[in-house]
């Protein structure tokens, strides 16, 4: 989503994820409007609840879309960690193969 700035008047990009959290704290926190952060000045400004109805109409599925990604990719990341420690002991006993061998 596309913002023009209300203190520097420069367009920013919301990203998406920051837009549907937004979306979700409308929704479930009562929220009327959400806080865009401009990358040019770092300043707040306020996006509508309706306005952010009109970018985002499909929030909901793009937000679960989004919650399964990030869960996928935690599973991912949990497998590669566990990869990971099982390299790590295998080097173990080599070095103390080598330590013998001295
Ligand atoms: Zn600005």
């Amino acid at each position: 989503m596309q913002l023009q700035c209300s203190y520097c008047n420069k367009m920013f990009v919301v990203s998406k994820e920051a837009g549907l959290a937004g979306m979700y704290e409308i929704y479930h926190e009562g929220k009327n409007h959400f806080n865009a952060v401009c990358e040019h000045c770092q300043r707040t400004t306020r996006v509508s609840d309706e306005q952010m109805k009109q970018n985002f109409p499909n929030w909901e599925a793009e937000y679960e879309a989004m919650l399964k990604e990030a869960d996928a990719f935690a599973k991912k990341q949990a497998e590669l960690e566990k990869q990971l420690a099982e390299r790590k002991e295998k080097p173990k006993k080599e070095k103390k193969k080598r330590n013998r061998k001295r």
